[in-house]
């Protein structure tokens, strides 16, 4: 038994089912919660407004559920090893409990806050938490990773699912440490961003899962998810990314409900999710260069001005407008989008990948390295399991199979409130609306300059 340890809050934001929470409240008489804030800069290449924001408010709400446990949240900033390191030596913390991240840059400080537990032996243990299988356990059967989805989610399906643990209720006395106040976006020198983002925090997170597992949403994910007016999907990926909620009670939830083709398609979806994870973890690589080596020199000549275009949602091709048009004002955008206007991105004004991911990342709230670099390989044809590059989606036929109403489009594009939605679904060879550009380009011409990219650097290898 510890009498103090400290329990190091990183992707974990919720006291309910959260397994290093609860072996530190199970093993030390007073735990206290910590949580060290990075120093990201302003230009910060991996996140951006929105995710931090709705981190600010994630941390008022844990700040807040601990207080209600007669608890305290210590918060800190700069590097978490040099942090914790202090925090140890204040408090005379004998242990560190934590949730393993499976970010790289989360994977690298854990190694260092291991480090400096080991030179000042205080116990540090890390635990599995937010994936129901971790890298090393869904293996082929010589012991490798898969590098396609579908064998890899057979194995995943197959495996026994750990269950929840008990909410945390008793912390032991609170913290008097010092503690920096609730971080707001001028901690990272941020200007607000998207102003429409879901509401931060445990609870918030918590009726989401709540009201999705309960609804016909869930019952007819199979035949509604790729529709991106409406709610046809759980829009609980920022709640995931945060640990707002914990994978192993969302899991239960569902299986609760049924075993129909629907809850299986919505399970195969959080299994995409630890592939990707997966992916990450066995060829870190995949950040600095395409998955598939045949397609590291396709040249990429897409110029800055088009992506400008593209990154303020006004390329006249409605779709994908729309897309990029939900992600500046909400923060998210509806999956089947994001493959579109990623591909469009990539294939059709020949951007690199690796621009349209870093600007995601910087706009998604629930912007996940792994999930992201996963999406924008696959639609550049890239990646594992990646769509092959002779396959591109063309935007106008994704809009009719997909926005056949054109809800969606209307939704975030006003300027075209009052056009047929039968116009949307073709080039047009008149502007739409006098505020509204036309297309920037031709999609089967780009389509032809996209196919010779891809065939020459095969050829060349
Ligand atoms: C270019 C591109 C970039 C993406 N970037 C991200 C990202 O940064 N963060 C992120 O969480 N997802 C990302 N995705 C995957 C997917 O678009 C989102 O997870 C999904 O739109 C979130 O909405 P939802 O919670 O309603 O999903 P649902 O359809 O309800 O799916 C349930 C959950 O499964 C997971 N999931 C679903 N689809 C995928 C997928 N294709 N890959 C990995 N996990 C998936 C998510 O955790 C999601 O919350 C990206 C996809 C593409 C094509």
């Amino acid at each position: 038994m510890h009498r103090v340890s400290i329990h190091w809050f990183r992707r974990d934001l919720r006291l309910t089912d959260n397994t290093a929470l609860h072996h530190a409240a199970r093993s030390s008489e007073q735990v206290i919660p910590a949580y060290i804030l990075s120093s990201w800069r302003k230009n910060h290449q991996w996140t951006g407004p929105a995710r931090q924001q709705f981190l600010c408010g994630c941390l008022e709400s844990l700040a807040g559920n601990l207080n209600t446990a007669n608890s305290r949240l210590v918060l800190r900033q700069g590097p978490a090893d040099a942090e914790l390191e202090k925090l140890i030596r204040e408090t005379g913390a004998t242990a560190v409990f934590t949730n393993r991240d499976p970010d790289p840059f989360g994977k690298a400080m854990e190694q260092k806050v291991a480090a400096v537990c080991a030179r000042l032996a205080v116990e540090f243990k890390s635990f599995k938490d937010c994936v129901l299988h971790e890298p090393d356990e869904v293996l082929t059967g010589e012991g490798k990773p898969y590098r396609v989805y579908t064998p890899y989610s057979k194995n995943w399906l197959s495996l026994p699912k750990p269950v929840p643990v008990s909410r945390v209720k008793s912390f032991g006395a609170a913290a008097t440490v010092p503690s920096l106040p609730p971080p707001t976006l001028k901690t990272w020198g941020l200007n607000p961003g998207a102003p429409l983002i879901p509401e931060p925090g445990e609870r918030a997170a918590r009726d989401r899962m709540k009201q999705f597992t309960g609804s016909a949403i869930l019952r007819n994910y199979s035949q509604q998810r790729n529709l991106p007016a409406g709610q046809t999907t759980s829009q609980l990926s920022q709640d995931l990314r945060f640990g707002l909620i914990s994978i192993r009670e969302l899991y239960a939830r569902c299986a609760a409900v049924g075993d129909g083709v629907s809850i299986l398609t919505y399970i195969k979806e959080l299994a995409w999710r630890e592939f990707y994870m997966a992916v990450l973890h066995h060829w870190p690589e995949v950040i600095e260069h395409e998955f598939n080596a045949d397609f590291r020199n396709v040249p990429w000549p897409g110029e800055d001005s088009v992506f400008e275009v593209w990154k303020q949602g006004r390329t006249g091709f409605p779709i994908v407008d729309a897309g990029i048009r939900q992600l500046l004002a909400t923060g998210l955008m509806h999956n089947r989008v994001r493959m579109i206007t990623a591909m469009f991105l990539t294939k059709d004004l020949h951007v690199h990948w690796r621009l349209g991911e870093s600007f995601f990342m910087q706009h998604l709230v629930d912007g996940e390295i792994a999930s992201n670099n996963g999406g924008w390989q696959w639609s550049a044809g890239t990646g594992a399991d990646a769509a092959p590059y002779f396959r591109i989606q063309n935007p106008w036929t994704q809009t009719k199979s997909y926005d056949p109403e054109g809800a969606y489009i209307k939704q975030w594009l006003p300027e075209l409130a009052d056009v047929p939605a039968a116009l949307l679904m073709t080039p047009p060879v008149r502007p739409l609306s006098p505020d509204y550009p036309l297309p920037i380009v031709d999609h089967s011409l780009e389509r032809n300059r996209t196919l010779i990219r891809f065939q020459h650097a095969r050829i060349k290898r």
